[in-house]
Order: C-alpha cells, then sequence, then structure tokens
C-alpha cells in the first residue's frame, strides 16, 4: 500500500447520486451543482480576511458550487461586536471580500455575501451608534439599551446603506447578495407581529409588515441584478408557532410566498428555533427540517435551499428527488468536510469526514475566535498554519514513530503520519480503540460521537505504514525496547476523585467513604451508582448533564448540584446549556444551582451557596463528581527519567499530545494529534509558529 490515500480518479460516483451533480441557475448565475455551503459564522468576520479567503477556497475547492460569508454589516449601526461579523461599510472593506471571491472563482464556484442590517440584536457596542428598530424595542441580546424608532428618514437611510454595501459587493466580486429577512434581524423584526406595532405604512397588515423587505428586495435587484442573483433568507414558520420538535405551524410564510414567492431569484429557509435549525445530534436528527420545509418548493418557481446536518448522501439525493429542495445546503457538513462533494463525486464515500453535531464551531462566534471544528483540525488554520484538509506534506525523514494511546489524539496522529508516508505504531492498553471518543459515544445522545474514532480507523486501515496494537500496554521498558526515532504520548486522562476543579482549586478534603464517590470512567464503565445520587458539576459542559439524564433513565433519584447559576453553562457556546436544562427538568432531576459541595459523607452532601455562603444538605448515598480530570502521564515521567538516566532504545523525542498532555475538549485532541504529524521533522519558526492575519487599511 502506498502512504497517499487512494485517489477520486479511479472510482465513478454512484449514479443515485447524479442529481446532486446537475447545475442550477440562480437568476443570473448558474451553480455547477447542488451542493451550497449557506452563510455561517466563522468567529473572524472583518478581523482576519486571509483566514476567511483560506477557509472559503478550500470549500470551493472541494466541490462546493456556493460558499457564502457569514452575516455582512451593511453599515456602523449594525454592529454585534464581540462577535465578529464581515463588514461592507465603505469601499476600504471591498479587498478583503475580493480576496475571498478571487479565490472562490478560481475553483468554479459561486460567491455570496449574507448583507445583515441588525435592528434590535445588535447593540453597536463597538461604534456606540444607537441601534435602529421597528419600534423602541430592548435590545434582544439582552443589553441595557434600546432602540431608535425608525422613522420615514432611517428607513430611507437603512435602504440606502444596504443598497450601497450591495454595490461594493458587486464591485468585490460577489455573485449572489442576501436580503436577510430572518433569525431576529431588522427586517424580521419588521415581519413580526409582536415586534413590529407601528401605525404607519409599514406596519399593520402582513403586506405593511413586509414592505421594507420588498423594498430592499427590489431595491438589491434594480442596483445589483443584471449580474449578480438575490437570495432572501426567510423563517419557514413567519409569526407562526414556536413549535419546538413537532409539527410547525407556517404561520403567514405561505401568504408572504403567495405575495413575493418569484420576487427573488433564491430562497434560503430557516426556522425560528436556532436550537433545532443548528441542533446538536444529542438533541435533534439529520433533516430535522422536513416538516418545516416540505411545502415551500410548491410556493415557488424558484430555487429553495435549506440546511439538515446532511452527511448522507442518499438523504440529500432524496431531498432533491421528491422535491424538497433543489440544493443541499450546509455549514457544518461542510466545516466537517470541505471536500464532501468531491468525495461524493469520486465514489469516495467512506472518506467523508462526517459532522458529529458537538457545535463546537459555533462556539467560535460566541466566544470571537477562528472557527474550529471536532472532526476537521484544519479548519481556520488554512492560510496561517498552511494546513490543507486533505493534503499533508510527505514526510521528512525515515524516522519511525511510536503513538501511545488510540483516543482521538493518538489516532489523528497515527493517521496523518502515515499519510505523510512515516512507518507508525499504535499501542493502545485496551481492545477497544478510540479512547474516550468510544466510550463517551455509548452515553445517552452521543452516538454519533463515534464518527470520530469511525473516520480515522477507516482512513488507518488503507495505510500499510501504520500498525494497530490493541490489548498493548505499554511501560517504559516496552517503549525502549521498541527503540523509535520518535514517541508521542497520547495517553489520555482520567476524571478526578478528589473534588479538585474550578471552583475548589485545592480539592474537597471531608469526601468519602470512597466506594459510595464515582466518576464519569467509572459510569462509562458500567459502575452505576445504586441509590439517591448528588451529581456535582464544576466542569460545566456536557458531561454532568449527559450522566444526570442517564442516571435518571435508570430510575435513580438525582440531585444535579454546581456553583454556576446555570446547567452546563459553557454549554452556552454549543447551544447545549438551554436543552440540557429543560431535559434535566422535564425528566425530575433536582437543581440545586449556585452551590458548592464542602462535603460527602456516604449519607448525605452538604453544599454552600455561592452568594450568602449559607449551607444545606441533601440526602444522598453516593456522590458522582465531575470536575477535572488528571492527566495520566506517568508514562511521560517515567520515560523522561529513564532518558535523562542514559537508558538504552531511547527516542529522539518523546512528546506528550492530547488529553495527556492537557485535558480538554475532543476538538482540542483532535488538534494536537494533527499538530504533531504535521510538525515532525517540519521546519517551524518557534517564534512565529504561525501567520498573523490582520486588516487591510485602504482608505475608502
Ligand atoms: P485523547 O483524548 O488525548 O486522545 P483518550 O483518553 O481518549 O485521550 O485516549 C487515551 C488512550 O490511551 C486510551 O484509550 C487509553 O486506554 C490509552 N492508554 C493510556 N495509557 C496507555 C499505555 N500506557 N499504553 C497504551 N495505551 C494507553
Ligand atoms: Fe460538526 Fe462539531 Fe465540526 Fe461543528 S465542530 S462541524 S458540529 S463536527
Amino acid at each position: 500500500m502506498t502512504q497517499h490515500q487512494p485517489v477520486g480518479r479511479f472510482s465513478r460516483r454512484d449514479p443515485r447520486y447524479d442529481i446532486l451533480f446537475e447545475p442550477v441557475q440562480i437568476g443570473p448565475v448558474t451553480a455547477k451543482n447542488r451542493f451550497y455551503q449557506v452563510p455561517h459564522c466563522t468567529g473572524s468576520g472583518w478581523e482576519r480576511p486571509r483566514t476567511l479567503a483560506g477557509l472559503r477556497e478550500v470549500k470551493a475547492e472541494g466541490g462546493w458550487a456556493v460558499v457564502n460569508t457569514e452575516y455582512c454589516s451593511v453599515h456602523p449601526a449594525c454592529d454585534d461586536v464581540p462577535h465578529p461579523t464581515a463588514s461592507l461599510w465603505d469601499d476600504g472593506d471591498i479587498k478583503s471580500h475580493s480576496l475571498m471571491t478571487e479565490k472562490v472563482h478560481a475553483h468554479g464556484a459561486l460567491a455570496g455575501v449574507e448583507l445583515c442590517i441588525g435592528g434590535a440584536r445588535m447593540p453597536n457596542l463597538g461604534t456606540r451608534e444607537v441601534a435602529l428598530g421597528v419600534t423602541s424595542m430592548p435590545n434582544l441580546a439582552g443589553n441595557p439599551f434600546q432602540t431608535r424608532a425608525m422613522d420615514k428618514e432611517d428607513i430611507r437611510e437603512v435602504q440606502r446603506w444596504h443598497r450601497a454595501a450591495a454595490l461594493r459587493a458587486k464591485k468585490a466580486g460577489f455573485d449572489i447578495a442576501y436580503v436577510y429577512a430572518t433569525h431576529g434581524y431588522l427586517l424580521a423584526q419588521f415581519l413580526s407581529r409582536v415586534y413590529n406595532t407601528r401605525t404607519d405604512e409599514y406596519g399593520g397588515s402582513l403586506e405593511n409588515r413586509l414592505r421594507l423587505t420588498r423594498e430592499i428586495i427590489e431595491d438589491t435587484k434594480e442596483a445589483v441584478g443584471d449580474s449578480m442573483a438575490v437570495a432572501v433568507r426567510l423563517s419557514a414558520e413567519v409569526n407562526g408557532g414556536f413549535a419546538g420538535d413537532g409539527r410547525p405551524d407556517p404561520g403567514e410564510t405561505p401568504e408572504i410566498f403567495e405575495m413575493i414567492g418569484e420576487l427573488p431569484d433564491l430562497w434560503d429557509i430557516n426556522i425560528a428555533d436556532y436550537s433545532l435549525e443548528m441542533g446538536l445530534s444529542r438533541f435533534v436528527r439529520q433533516g430535522a427540517l422536513e416538516p418545516y420545509v416540505e411545502t415551500i418548493k410548491s410556493m415557488t418557481s424558484k430555487p429553495v435551499v435549506t440546511v439538515g446536518r446532511f452527511t448522507s448522501p442518499d438523504m440529500m439525493a432524496s431531498w432533491v428527488k421528491r422535491g424538497l429542495v433543489d440544493f443541499i445546503g450546509a455549514a457544518r457538513p461542510s466545516i466537517a468536510d470541505p471536500f464532501l462533494p468531491k468525495k461524493i463525486e469520486e465514489g469516495r464515500l467512506e472518506d467523508i469526514r462526517e459532522c458529529i453535531g458537538c457545535n463546537i464551531c459555533y462556539m467560535g462566534d460566541g466566544k470571537s475566535v477562528p472557527i474550529r471544528c471536532t472532526q476537521n483540525p484544519t479548519m481556520s488554520e488554512e492560510w496561517r498554519r498552511g494546513w490543507h484538509p486533505e493534503i499533508v506534506p510527505p514526510k521528512g525523514s525515515d524516522s519511525r514513530v511510536l503513538i501511545v494511546g488510540a483516543g482521538p489524539a493518538g489516532l489523528e496522529a497515527a493517521h496523518q503520519l502515515g499519510k505523510r508516508g512515516y512507518d507508525v505504531m499504535l499501542a493502545e492498553a485496551t481492545r477497544e480503540l478510540g479512547g474516550r471518543v468510544t466510550r463517551e459515544a455509548k452515553l445517552p445522545g452521543l452516538s454519533e460521537w463515534i464518527r470520530v474514532c469511525d473516520y480515522r480507523l477507516q482512513q488507518i486501515e488503507k495505510l500499510a505504514n501504520v500498525e494497530v496494537y490493541r490489548e498493548s500496554a505499554l511501560g517504559v521498558e516496552d517503549v525502549l525496547e521498541v527503540a523509535a526515532d520518535h514517541v508521542a504520548l497520547a495517553t489520555g486522562a482520567e476524571w478526578r476523585r478528589d473534588g479538585l476543579g474550578l471552583n475548589n482549586p485545592g480539592g474537597i478534603a471531608a469526601l468519602g467513604p470512597a466506594d459510595r464517590i464515582y466518576t464519569p470512567d467509572d459510569v462509562m464503565a458500567g459502575k452505576i451508582p445504586s441509590g439517591p445520587t448528588v451529581i456535582f458539576d464544576d466542569d460545566h459542559y456536557y458531561m454532568a448533564s449527559v450522566l444526570a439524564e442517564m442516571l435518571r433513565a435508570a430510575g435513580r433519584p438525582v440531585t444535579f448540584v454546581t456553583p454556576a447559576d446555570v446547567v452546563s453553562e459553557w454549554g452556552e457556546y454549543t447551544m447545549d446549556r438551554w436543552r440540557a436544562q429543560t431535559r434535566l427538568m422535564e425528566s425530575g432531576v433536582d437543581l440545586v444551582l449556585a452551590h458548592n459541595l464542602t462535603a460527602f459523607d456516604g449519607e448525605a452532601a452538604t453544599l454552600a451557596c455561592e452568594y450568602t455562603a449559607g449551607a444545606k444538605t441533601v440526602k444522598a448515598e453516593a456522590l458522582l463528581l465531575v470536575t477535572a480530570r488528571r492527566p495520566r502521564d506517568d508514562l511521560h515521567q517515567a520515560l523522561a527519567e529513564s532518558i535523562a538516566g542514559g537508558a538504552e532504545g531511547a527516542p529522539r523525542s518523546v512528546k506528550r499530545i492530547g488529553d495527556c498532555e492537557a485535558p480538554a475538549i475532543i476538538a482540542a485532541a483532535v488538534y494536537s494529534g494533527h499538530r504533531y504529524a504535521r510538525e515532525l521533522d517540519a521546519d517551524i519558526d518557534r517564534d512565529n509558529p504561525l501567520k498573523h492575519d490582520r486588516v487591510f487599511f485602504e482608505d475608502a
């Protein structure tokens, strides 16, 4: 077997998927196939133009026929800082965008820009402009500012800004301009029966509430429609029921289609509930919007696109064949695998890196950092580190590499090193490969996470130069005996039993008896508490709520205690938080929020209020601690000592990667494994390990 993966030219796509590769006309432009990367946040916005051009280029290269920006502010009065938007405020913004459009065009794809007017969703914290609103209403992001109720002059201004931004988009080389009339931004506020209480011709009847959207569509078509398509992003349930996962009420959407269904060149259909639209696999299945969008195409002759975390080509083809959509819209599947269309086209389905629905990508927007992905460690690194999602440089030497531990870090390192052509030995202590991913994927709702392991194992199987040794717990002697040139320790981490965590940096002294104290590792190994259980969450992400759900389903009375004010506080950034707390409350888990754990004696847990320090006890026979993890780095230490003592068979380098180096999220472990593989024998400038992106300064 060669060091490279089989390439597509030897295979053909399955004729069942031919329909996905038909060109589709969108007004004055034509998409070469039906793969459509919808606008999605990147955490970079106007601040990192080269990063964005790089990540969008690989999507175009990977076969997406349309590649869109994230939301693009048309004026300083729509400033979403600290969330990074793109911007087209003046001509000085054009260059950043043309960088992207040139790269997207170079691969035969169309470039789209999602022009956005924020209204009450944007507080303008950066620019200090007063936000404009359909009425004077509170900032929808929770800031203590209200909007200025827009008068007629403001309405004309907004129209002018949108038009000017569309004209700049044309200069930047875009093929598609959006009119963004959903997701709670200004045009959606005008459409809303609740927010729009105006008494002029922009309020009242649907015709009036739709007027601004209609005028902006007409104006955009008039300004740029000769060469650019105009897309409208709209909810499938404007003023309909907020139906959660049930059968939706389409509200006024059918009437809107009767009025303007033929006006734009394309409809990009969403729903109001973000937590369903970009739902976590923990709560929402693939293609979940079907009941919302199934009638849209019958209301318009224009092409329709929607999303559904589509990774199955069968489902994609079925949606097109059944007349639900013209385009397969994707944000997350295009992030996890920018080459998804190419792989389908080349009949390489087993090479698809399927999105796992964890929403780590969404965290980039909330935290204002470049987007990252659990499955695709190269996302946002295309330009600054020169990482391509499919190509790695050939090996830099004939070194043999030993990787200890086959969790996500070890698997990724083995896969990429193997692809580079190194001789790799991957040793895993247990029979099962995949480490934490394999264990966690068995927990309620997390089954799709196994894709992190499956994808890598499938790739490794193709590489004759990677040998996998199961049931091989290596000690120092074993490692030295292998006499590898380089050793990567990917031995992971284990949950702590001493309570040490964010809110108890020194641990919790008064814990006992030991046989009544559990950790997530125990539960995942099948050791389940038998009686009423306190789960103490000082980790603040998904693990504690998933285990609470699991114990409840097993009939245990559960009290969920956390020093935070909410369940899964960090899950705010991945959208775990709201649904996790709802699920716990609905399943009868008692919540004790804003309380720290001070003691447990086998019969009761003692808690202290975070605000008043007032004490409280909760009867419990078991305590499940979800606090922090201890790196499993004993082998690293022992090896270091042995090498320092002049041991024979010592490798040239020993490095910890993944959770063994620093326990973190799975995305970090994959990234760490990837980076190790890329950087072996590479000439990395330690003073400048990555390129520093910055905006172009050009006077408008
Ligand atoms: P990461 O997230 O960093 O990849 P995991 O905890 O998921 O870490 O995986 C670490 C893997 O390493 C586990 O499957 C564990 O069984 C394995 N492992 C730990 N110590 C050894 C060892 N000494 N020899 C071989 N495998 C080990
Ligand atoms: Fe999918 Fe998770 Fe990657 Fe987002 S971070 S694209 S949800 S695998």
